[in-house]
């Protein structure tokens, strides 16, 4: 789940492992460590903590051209110097760093134990060191030894492993948690991110699930687990360096809140078609029959992504009048899923690795369903996965919390939307409107941002509320979800959404002066409505902060955002949610970037 990073070449790799790791740091981890091989041994550090702490007790002279660093994120076992990676084999020859799980690991400890492998740590990754180690043993190739190992091996990963016996070679895998190659100049990378990767080369490769790697200073080579050598296209990646920098914001997540306007703008970048009022997504690779052939949409994702699923959904029913859903994909793929021919599936991931999702592609896919990806990531697994799709080009995301991504692939719904309406029943004077209304987003969203500091006020005002209720309306209930979803993550108060018709079937009961209400509250045909749950509240004494249109003396607090298509309005009414629960966690002195118990692109289930 965490990071790693690795490098072979001329340089000495210690400066530039730790360097990696920092850029993995917005992830979120709990310790780190490296393993470097220096004159046929092997030398590590490792600690709980953070990568500055382990760069602390690096001694100066720490030297080795090959090695391999990890974040990591416990999973098996606390969260201590022992459990840290690096892992050894008991003759301190295999080094090993892993993300992900092991989950027959307990089976294969016990195995090792009687066979006399003494284990010095709590870890699921350690029994990977132990069985390289003795398979290292029977063949003159690591890559092989690291093959048969991974043959016994029930779980996920990716890992990095280097021996020191081989100076000059480091050996990666992929299964279910991403490995990325960098190609440099006589030196080769590996990283579970590209984040790791770009400040030293453009050029990547992206493992395929079951796929290993051999890197050595000159190149390297790819095999499949049937040990047979696969060929790899390298990729240009665009992401700036400056991506992974704060950019003069106190925080990432401000940062990124702040880049909307530009980042839904890359989104709609050239694919707006102002002749015919259509979409130009050249990445569906479906001609306009088959387009025209889906009976149902089913979108799948998780968390944020899946609440922005809610929104595509309710535009492609409104635009294009197809029956659609939205469902979290972690659920999906365990409950047999019908597939049907006649249904688009559509896949949302920022990261492209998020492995509930792909795990629920790739169950779509055995069953022969039609997937498409809405993906940030160029070149994931996802987005390798899927037989089409809408890249979102918001450029990398870094704080834990998704707040660009989130209305990046909410744009790239309406999109689609307004493409699949298009070859069947919406009018060229609709689609004109929704063309109209997306072009109007990025000025609108800079609207919104000049209202910070009433959104901070705000924000300082209820961010005490033991708990608040998110509600909205059909359009208006997943920029509810996704505002309590926004307010927990990076707050940790308590909040619940609900729609807002559902307030008096059960939850009008926590409703009281102690829990006070954000109302989504657009200016469309369910005004009205809305206005008389207003009324219900206000009648219990619950406080109210109004998000929407026009102001209403309903309120106690009103943040009024300019009004677009009634389709598009919840990329706008999601945006002072954003800053309101980036200012009330703030306001609670949390750590904004790295939300505890949190991870940014969940590999693991
Ligand atoms: N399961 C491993 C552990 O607990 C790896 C966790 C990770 O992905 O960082 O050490």
């Amino acid at each position: 789940m965490c990071g790693i990073v690795a490098y072979v070449g001329p340089k000495d790799a210690a400066p530039i492992l730790l360097e990696g790791l920092q850029r993995l740091e917005y992830r979120g981890y709990d310790s780190a460590g490296v393993a470097v091989v220096a004159s046929k041994a092997l030398k590590t550090r490792k600690v709980k903590g953070r990568v500055a702490d382990l760069a602390a007790v690096m001694p100066a002279r720490f030297k080795g051209t090959t090695g391999i660093g990890h974040t990591r994120w416990a999973t098996h076992g606390v969260p201590s110097d022992v459990n840290a990676h690096p892992h050894l084999s008991s003759d301190e020859r295999i080094a090993v760093v892993h993300n992900g799980i092991i989950e027959n690991a307990d089976a294969l400890r016990q195995r090792l134990e009687g066979e006399g492998v003494k284990f010095l740590s709590e870890t699921d990754t350690e029994v990977l060191a132990h069985l390289v180690s003795r398979a290292v043993e029977e063949t003159d190739s690591l890559e092989d030894a690291v093959r048969r190992a991974l043959k016994s091996v029930v779980g996920t990963y990716g890992i990095a492993v280097v021996d020191a016996q081989r100076p000059g070679e480091v050996v990666v895998a992929r299964l279910g948690s991403p490995i990325v190659l960098g190609i440099g100049e006589k030196e080769m990378f590996a990283a579970s991110d590209v984040a790791a990767l770009v400040r030293y080369t453009r050029q990547v490769v992206h493992l395929e699930d079951g796929e290993l790697a051999v890197l050595k200073a000159d190149g390297f080579h790819t095999f499949g687990g049937d040990a047979r050598e696969t060929a790899k296209e390298p990729l240009t990646v665009d992401w700036e360096t400056a991506n992974y920098d704060t950019g003069g914001y106190e925080h990432y997540l401000l940062k990124e809140i702040s880049e909307q306007p530009d980042t839904i703008a890359r989104t709609l970048r050239g694919r707006l078609d102002d002749r015919f009022h259509v979409a130009h997504l050249g990445g569906l690779n479906m001609d306009a029959r088959e387009t025209r052939s889906f009976k149902r949409v089913k979108i799948i994702g998780c968390g944020s992504a899946y609440y922005s699923g809610q929104i595509g959904a309710q535009l492609i029913e409104e635009l294009a009048r197809i029956p659609a859903d939205a469902e979290p994909a972690s659920e999906f793929r365990y409950r047999s899923p019908v597939v049907e021919a006649d249904t688009l599936y559509v896949a949302i991931s920022q990261s492209g690795e998020t492995y509930d999702t792909l795990a629920a592609v790739q169950e779509l896919k055995r069953k022969g369903g039609r997937v498409l990806g809405i993906v940030n990531t160029v070149g994931s697994a996802i987005a390798r996965e899927c037989d089409g799709g809408v890249y979102l080009h918001a450029g990398p995301e870094v704080s834990v919390a998704s707040t660009k991504a989130f209305t990046s692939t909410a744009a790239a719904f309406a999109l689609l939307a307004l493409h699949l309406g298009r070859v069947r029943d919406l009018s060229p004077a609709d689609g004109r409107r929704i063309c109209e209304g997306l072009r109007a987003l990025p000025d609108q969203i800079k609207e919104i941002l000049t209202q910070e500091e009433h959104i901070r006020s705000l924000a300082h005002k209820y961010a005490a509320s033991p708990g608040m209720m998110f509600i909205g309306r059909v359009r208006g209930y997943p920029v509810a979800r996704e505002g309590a979803q926004k307010l927990k993550e990076v707050s940790y108060v308590h909040a619940e959404a609900y729609p807002a018709s559902e307030l008096k079937h059960g939850p009008l009961a926590l409703i009281g002066p102690e829990m006070p209400t954000v109302a989504i509250v657009p200016d469309d045909e369910m005004l009205d409505k809305n206005l008389t749950t207003l009324g219900e509240i206000r009648a219990r004494s619950g406080r109210i902060l109004m998000v929407g249109h026009r102001e209403t003396d309903q309120a106690d607090d009103c943040i009024v955002v300019p009004k677009n298509q009634n389709e598009l309005d919840p990329i706008l009414l999601s945006i002072p949610l954003q800053l309101f629960a980036y200012h009330a966690a703030v306001a609670l002195g949390r750590d904004v970037d790295k939300p505890r118990n949190l991870a940014k692109s969940v590999t693991v289930e």
